[in-house]
């Protein structure tokens, strides 16, 4: 073993030991230690040999500890508890963008693949949750600064198991896809992958048919300065894609509608508009060039007079909605109830130069994550301590609740306020909001505005005057509030949904159901804030409802680099991870527990009386075992099914004794 595969082992416990520990086993290639049963994964930034099928094989079966530390130990683990105790699981992923969440995501549902039950009809099945990714990839993943395939949405995927343990199907669902990147990238970034994938990889006549040319820099919607990124064969990806879309069970005629949708929105993103003066003294928008607005209409089965009527009178600036849906490959919907594993790769907590509305929300997801784990973490000790039959004592930690409430609550919750001011009538703008926030939150501990009563902060020249800060469990962030009440009122004009709703078009007829002039409804739709709220709300109560297993992502260096472990990142995320305290919660009266039977058979070797068999009752065993050893009886407690184990050093002392046998 490289370095103390357990943080729960290490000995001195400080940050310092922790992270030297980390780096230790980074720079032997062991990307994988635990905290208890939670797996820590540093990025390796380059492939290892220890994702093989053999390798799948040798953590099959295999108990928690007995192996060096590996995603596959905890994929098991949940696996089995799954099918043989008949607990739902949920797989947390938790990291920074380009920390490897994704990856640790295929892995976990790859593993779960390989080790479930076999069958034509299971391996169908298999095969579709497996290929979602690459669908869900092209249409939800872009290239960034951080990451060359960085997920703009979060993903939660339900996979139902069979009382054998065999997978039934899925049901996957989406959060908060980045949409404003369709029409604008940061520099440095692309827009989603299907556009570039597309034009690459699509044949002559598939592209005649779409209207569309191949060259990138005919659409407008594609950023030149880095269409192209190395190591990433769009084209190839096209092909791999199209093959996954068929697996999961797209038919050639909806393949076709969901290309001529991707068409049309480059051509949307060519259409210019000039302002043109009426005789009243105002000005409306037209459009420039037709071409592209025709190409587009005969594409979607639009009329052109209908849809260049709604661009004219509302809006000067076309945006393209996107609605993100739900994909259900869920095979049987029988009435027995089905064991699930939910596996959550969801954005990480995101600290730029310059945060909006996105990152706040992006942001207040983490926290409620945060949340979860404190919560869930100290409860499955509790309750373990309960069930053993040992004292509880009780461990200090940040418990971030307090900061969930300045975003969350229903009174005067930023989120809450901000809903406020988007119903308000009247003038109100993004500084009406900050004044507002400016009041009401002004003397919260985690709250912080240039114009604040907080006098501490009045002078404060770091803090520009539109926007304000917020202590994240994580870390201080800066938000920049324009564009806060614009994106969380997220209105499509009625006339644009209408127009598409209109559209001789199967799918753009789907996505616009409020443009059916016999739904009108005038009750404003909610606004962006409080959808997502509500959506983390079930996903927090469907979380918590299942047996959680953890996975913290961190990455090594900003710098997409394999071999470099630049410490004081590696610090920062470790710290807002809350892995010390992770540490501090395992050790806490006992640092580690084993049941009987595995205990006895790792170390029954030390032991004339137990070794080759020990015949009666593993605890027994365990008490002889102990006793022979003279290891001291306080450092033991016996409870009902496991051993606990005080002191570190005491395991590494039954270690030792066993590397000398
Ligand atoms: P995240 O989802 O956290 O933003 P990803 O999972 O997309 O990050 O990982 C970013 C990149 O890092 C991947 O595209 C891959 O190149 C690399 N990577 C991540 N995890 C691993 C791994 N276990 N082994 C090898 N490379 C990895
Ligand atoms: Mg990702």
């Amino acid at each position: 073993m490289i370095g103390v595969g357990d943080m729960v082992l290490l000995e001195p416990l400080t940050e310092d030991s922790f992270l030297e520990n980390l780096k230790k086993r980074f720079d032997h290639n062991e990307i994988y230690t635990y905290i208890g049963s939670v797996v820590i994964s540093l990025n390796p930034y380059r492939s290892l040999p220890i994702y093989t099928p053999d390798k799948v094989e040798e953590y099959r079966n295999r108990n928690f500890y007995e192996l060096s530390p590996h995603i596959y130990a905890l994929a098991d683990e949940a696996y089995r508890s799954l099918r043989d105790q008949d607990k739902d699981q949920c797989i947390l992923i938790t990291g920074e963008s380009g920390a490897g969440k994704t990856e640790a995501s295929k892995l976990v549902m790859s593993y779960v693949a390989a080790v479930c039950g076999k069958g034509q009809e299971v391996n169908k099945v298999k095969e579709q949750l497996l290929q979602s990714n690459p669908v869900l990839e092209a249409f939800g993943n872009a290239k960034t600064v951080r990451n060359d395939n960085s997920s703009r949405f979060g993903k939660y995927m339900d996979i139902e198991f069979d009382f054998k343990g065999d997978p039934l199907g899925g049901v996957i669902s989406n959060y908060l896809l980045e949409k404003s990147r369709v029409v604008k990238q940061p520099r440095g970034e692309r827009n989603f992958h299907i556009f570039y994938q597309l034009l690459s990889g699509a044949p002559d006549d598939t592209l005649k048919k779409l209207k569309l040319e191949r060259d990138f820099s005919k659409y407008n919607y594609l950023s030149l300065d880095s269409a192209t990124v190395s190591g990433l064969d769009d084209a190839a990806n096209f092909r791999t894609v199209r093959n996954a879309m068929q697996i999961v069970g797209f038919m050639e005629d909806e393949m076709q509608s969901v290309l001529e949708l991707v068409a049309a929105v480059l051509k949307l993103g060519n259409i210019e508009f000039k302002p043109e003066s009426r005789c009243n003294g105002m000005d409306e928008s037209r459009i420039k060039d037709k071409n592209d607005l025709k190409e587009m209409c005969e594409l979607l089965g639009t009329e052109q007079s209908v849809l260049e009527r709604a661009f004219s009178y509302r809006t000067v600036e076309a945006k393209m909605e996107k609605v993100s849906t739900t994909l259900n490959v869920a095979q049987a919907q029988a009435k027995t109830r089905h064991k699930v594993m939910g596996v959550l790769d969801i954005y990480g907590f995101e600290i730029f130069e310059d945060n909006s509305f996105e990152q706040f929300i992006i942001n207040y997801c983490n926290e409620k994550l945060q949340q979860i784990f404190i919560e869930l973490t100290l409860r499955e000790e509790q309750e373990e301590y309960i069930r053993e039959g040992i004292e509880w004592t009780n461990i200090e930690y940040f418990n971030n609740a307090v900061i969930c409430d300045l975003i969350e609550n229903n009174q005067n919750g930023i989120l809450a306020m901000l809903d406020e001011e988007c119903l308000r009538p009247g003038t109100v703008t993004d500084e009406t909001f900050l004044d507002k926030l400016n009041t009401i939150c002004a003397d919260h501990q985690h709250f912080e505005s240039r114009l604040s009563k907080n006098s501490k902060f009045l002078n404060d020249h770091s803090l520009p005057h539109n926007c304000f800060r917020i202590q994240h469990y994580a870390g201080k962030v800066l938000y920049r509030v324009e564009g806060f009440v614009d994106k969380n009122n997220d209105l499509l004009y009625r006339d644009l949904s209408q127009a598409m709703y209109k559209a001789n078009h199967s799918l753009i007829k789907q996505l616009f159901p409020e443009g059916n002039p016999a739904k009108v409804n005038l009750k404003r739709p909610p606004t962006a804030g409080f959808q997502f709220k509500a959506s983390v709300g079930t996903l927090m109560s469907n979380l918590q409802s299942k047996n959680p297993n953890y996975i913290r992502c961190i990455k090594p260096n900003d710098k997409k680099a394999s071999h470099v472990f630049n410490g004081s990142l590696v610090c920062h995320q470790a710290r807002y991870l809350g892995l010390m305290e992770n540490v501090r919660v395992r050790r806490a009266g006992y640092a580690f527990r084993q049941a009987y039977e595995p205990c006895l058979e790792r170390y029954k070797m030390l032991c004339k009386n137990t070794w080759p068999h020990w015949k009666g009752r593993a605890r027994q065993g365990v008490e002889v075992l102990m006793t022979d050893l003279q290891v001291p009886a306080e450092e033991f407690s016996y409870c009902r099914s496991k051993i606990f184990i005080r002191n570190p050093r005491t395991l590494f002392f039954l270690e030792e004794k066993r590397k000398q046998c």
